[in-house]
């Protein structure tokens, strides 16, 4: 298959979930021109609103190649991902994405992704989010990554 049937696969997956009561949302990932996994975002019905369509083709591809190492495979998405699917595209090792409607396209019917790609863009103390770092009195936030240095 070539960009373009991935792509329509995607597109036709997305449809399908809305017409099940889901979100528009659909991902392959494919390797060597073989799909490894396929998956819409389910998010409403698993009460996650982490489920986007991106991440859970990335946690089956995962599962499929045994490995969380997902370099060399491409990732086809109905929709421009949003940053924490990009995030997790980052942490796969993909390096490759292909996306229908872009972000600024996806603003016409949800603008959310839109402003967190803006909102990346502002200085830390300036986001709508609060984060905050704490350092606890007794303990050393460093402790996890030394005790894994130990270990290797
Ligand atoms: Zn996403």
């Amino acid at each position: 298959m070539n960009h373009d049937a991935w792509m329509q696969k995607c597109v036709e997956m997305a449809v399908q979930n809305v017409e099940d009561g889901m979100p528009p949302f659909a991902a392959v990932v494919v390797k060597d021109g073989e799909e490894i996994a396929s998956a819409v975002n389910d998010g409403p019905e698993q009460q996650d609103p982490t489920a986007h369509g991106e991440i859970r083709a990335l946690q089956k591809a995962g599962k499929e190649l045994g490995s969380t190492d997902l370099s060399g495979c491409v990732l086809y998405t109905n929709c421009e991902p949003c940053p924490m699917c990009l995030g997790a595209v980052y942490w796969s090792g993909i390096k490759d994405v292909y996306y229908g409607l872009s972000i600024e396209g996806q603003a016409e019917f949800d603008d959310l992704p839109k402003q967190m790609y803006e909102e990346y863009q502002k200085e830390k103390g300036k986001r709508s989010v609060r984060v905050r770092g704490i350092i606890p009195h007794d303990a050393d936030p460093r402790a996890p990554f030394v005790k894994q240095e130990e270990k290797t």
